[in-house]
């Protein structure tokens, strides 16, 4: 798809636009404009009060005044350093002009004797005199109304000033074209949103601070007009993926049922209802693309195996990934019975599979005789194929990167996906994130969980947390204790997970305490959490490797060392490995005292909560999208005027709006359309409009 004539000029080289030089061009790559329409999306973070006075004797100084004065004598600095300085007179005062590092001449040029000028700055007084040091503007008389009574105040990077961004600007407004309307009309009307050459003009003409909100209606149309375009992006995606040959799973529940039957519990109403979305996307001859959201404990396991047994009745395989090999080892022990029960064969394959073995795995899953496989990145090497993968799932996707979710895509030409999740993302991440998904959410806990009781202890009261500790192990209890990573260094990490693990074995007995962390040969891994699992150790020392998805029911403490050093989500996760049985379940978070405001304010957070969500939201609220998930990793978008903490609602809104315009003009041909495809050009959505192209 070719860009429109109509754009032309806004996607002309900067230096086209006056006043803008190659090396001014250069800088403005840093503030992201690279072209004239990056210029219309600059937009000004705040404003400066110009409004015309008429003497400074009027206002309190320190502020910004801007007066018309006549010009009197020059007075240059007697001894190097000090100021040149200017005499001025309004209609009510006589004030000085200051200049450091001035050359003289200029200054005659710029301010002669006896005549008028417009002088906008910072007044100050120094020596009981008023000063204004470096004016912002001096304008001729003539000049004064290229002044706004208003004037916006651009980000600035170096090499930029906000003359040459406004100068730019207002070459670029020059270019602004009426293109046809995209929004939806209903909705335009709706929310009184101004056309976009409108909001555009009126954004970068800000007359109050109000204008400035995130609630005044040029920003916010144009705010929609970011999540829209990105919206229909993710649709497009969502329909070019859906639309490559996909096909139909059909089961008849048949496996299921017998697994159903063995299984000592009842599914929730949430699993049941994930089941059955899942279930009905695959057996539709689309290709399945699928989210499946749920917080910590809340039963995504048996969900995933309930899909992967569609797959296998309907006479394909299915895979599930699994981001660390404790987890896949997991998953193993936790289906293999099940499976072997429904007379599914289910193997597992990870970076330790070697040699004949392997090849003998391989084989077997080639020929069709492993149904179902279970492992690390690994199920991805280039020599494994399956005979007939219908569906692949990647548990705990937060660990991967959106590229793997790519890549698994395309193993299984036209298997359907399902991605799990246990971080609670906030909507308006999910929606911005995860748009070309579908979303099922497990929303209800199994039945039963009693609450972690969660408190703060600072480091100080170590001797009586172990005294306690001790306590607990005689009765039976099992506890994980998570030492801190330190500087993001695997070395040191180990270290002090090292040191803890000598600490409290002399305190607690030999046998009773084991240790995990990333440092250990993959054979030590295994057999001390096989220890843990089975109750032989009490105590495991762990580095945060025990984040995602361990299991073990009769774990009833948690104690998280540094807490404070931890994100939210993460201490959300590591608490979530407790509260898993039937006893009564603690997390201790651990602090060094003094506790930062922020600090303090996370940890009480968890302390009094344990819904995902809300602390999602906090989590949102305290460091930005951004930060969240990871802007580059998680596929989400800058947005330049939309704010994703805030603007949530628009965004749920742009969504259904992409999706319905996508289900009724799935080429973008109509005339709303067309008018799409400006706004997706403007916005740089390249991947949609290549999706355009391949139609
Ligand atoms: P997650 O969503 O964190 O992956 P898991 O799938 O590991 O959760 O499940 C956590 C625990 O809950 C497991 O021990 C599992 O057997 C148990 N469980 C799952 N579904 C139910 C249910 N419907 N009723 C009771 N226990 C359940
Ligand atoms: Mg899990």
């Amino acid at each position: 798809m070719s860009r429109p004539e109509i754009l032309f000029p806004l996607f002309a080289d900067l230096e086209t636009l006056e006043g803008v030089g190659p090396k001014s061009a250069k800088a403005f790559a840093g503030l992201g404009v690279e072209k004239p329409k990056d210029l219309l999306f600059l937009l000004p973070h705040s404003g400066i009060d110009r409004a015309r006075r008429a003497s400074v004797r009027d206002v309190i100084p320190p502020t910004t005044v801007t007066v018309e004065v006549t010009i009197g004598g020059h007075f240059p600095p007697l001894n190097k350093g000090r100021p040149y300085r200017v005499m001025v007179q309004d209609s009510a005062l006589e004030f000085q002009l200051v200049f450091f590092h001035a050359r003289g001449d200029y200054l005659k040029t710029l301010l002669p004797t006896g005549q008028k000028r417009l002088v906008s700055g910072r007044v100050e007084v120094f020596d009981g005199i008023a000063q204004m040091v470096h004016p912002d503007h001096i304008l001729r008389l003539e000049e004064a109304g290229e002044l706004p009574q208003f004037e916006p105040v651009y980000p600035l990077v170096a090499g930029i000033t906000q003359k040459l961004v406004a100068k730019a600007v207002t070459a670029a407004l020059a270019r602004l074209p009426e293109l046809p309307e995209w929004i939806d009309p209903s909705q335009k009307a709706k929310e009184g949103w101004p056309n976009w050459i409108d909001a555009i003009r009126a954004a970068h003409a800000p007359k109050t601070n109000a204008d400035f909100s995130e609630t005044a209606p040029a920003r916010q149309r144009l705010a929609y007009d970011e999540l829209f375009a990105h919206q229909v992006t993710l649709s497009l995606a969502r329909a070019s993926m859906r639309k490559a040959k996909g096909r139909a799973s059909v089961a008849t529940g048949a496996l299921q049922k017998t697994v159903m039957e063995a299984l000592p519990y009842k599914p929730t109403g949430a699993q049941s209802r994930a089941v059955a979305e899942i279930t009905a996307d695959m057996a539709n001859p689309l290709r399945m693309n699928r989210l499946l959201q749920g917080d910590v404990g809340s039963g995504k396991t048996l969900v995933a195996f309930l899909a992967l047994l569609v797959a296998v009745e309907a006479g394909g395989q299915g895979v599930m990934m699994a981001p660390t090999e404790i987890l896949a080892r997991q998953h193993l022990h936790g289906l293999v019975e099940l499976a072997a029960l429904a007379g599914v064969r289910l193997e597992l394959l990870t970076g330790r599979d070697k040699g004949a073995e392997r090849a003998r795995k391989l084989e077997d899953l080639a020929e069709g005789r492993i149904h179902i496989l279970v492992g690390t990145h690994a199920v991805f090497q280039k020599d494994v194929h399956f005979q007939d993968l219908r569906l692949a799932i990647i548990d705990e996707q937060h660990r991967f990167g959106v590229e793997q979710r790519m890549e698994l895509g395309a193993k299984g030409q036209s298997a359907d996906v399902l991605v799990m999740t246990a971080t609670p993302i906030p909507r308006s991440l999910a929606l911005a994130s995860y748009g070309d998904m579908d979303i099922s959410v497990l929303d209800e806990k199994p039945p039963g969980r009693k609450p972690v009781q969660t408190a703060l202890v600072s480091t100080g009261r170590m001797d009586e947390v172990v005294e306690k500790l001790r306590h607990a192990v005689a009765e039976g209890r099992q506890a994980y204790w998570v030492c801190p990573l330190v500087e993001d260094s695997e070395v040191l990490d180990y270290a002090s997970a090292e040191a803890r693990f000598q600490h409290l074995r002399a305190a607690l007995g030999e046998g009773v305490v084991a240790m995990v962390h990333g440092q250990m040969p993959p054979s030590e891994k295994d057999a001390a959490m096989a220890g843990f699992v089975a109750g032989r150790t009490r105590v495991l020392v762990a580095t945060t490797v025990i984040e995602v998805g361990v299991n073990v029911p009769n774990a009833s403490i948690m104690v998280i060392e540094r807490a404070e050093s931890f994100g939210l989500a993460q201490l959300h996760q590591l608490r979530g490995r407790v509260g898993r049985g039937s006893a009564h379940s603690t997390c201790l978070l651990m602090y060094q005292a003094p506790l930062s405001e922020g600090g303090e304010r996370r940890l009480k957070v968890l302390r009094d909560t344990e819904d995902g969500f809300r602390i999602a939201e906090e989590d949102l609220a305290m460091r930005g999208a951004g930060d969240l998930i990871g802007t580059a990793q998680s596929g989400l978008p800058r947005f330049r005027v939309a704010d994703m903490e805030r603007q949530t609602a628009l965004m749920a809104v742009a969504q259904s709006d992409a999706r319905k315009l996508l289900h009724d003009d799935p080429a973008l041909a109509s005339p709303r359309g067309r008018a799409v495809r400006n706004l997706l050009w403007l916005l740089d959505q390249d991947r949609a409009i290549r999706l355009i192209a391949v139609g």
